[in-house]
């Protein structure tokens, strides 16, 4: 059975990790240098045009973030 109030911070959890992912990203397309949470190296920014998966990537694969392009 699912518990509705852990679906419920589920939804919300995950909420708030798209708004920070959105924040990053950001951040990053302005050029800035940010730092993968795990492990503190910087992250890399892959764009389309140069890698079949676009995204921003941590070298050592803790943060993994594939970029959505709604035209934005
Ligand atoms: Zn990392």
């Amino acid at each position: 059975m699912i518990n509705i109030q852990q679906f419920k911070q589920l939804q919300k959890n995950s909420h708030q990790s798209y708004q920070q992912q959105k924040a990053l990203i950001k951040k990053i397309l302005a050029g800035k240098t940010v730092f993968c949470e795990v492990c503190k190296q910087p992250l890399q920014l892959r764009l389309p045009e140069q890698y079949e998966q676009s995204g921003i990537f941590c070298h050592n694969g803790c943060t993994e973030i594939q970029l959505e392009l709604e035209g934005c």
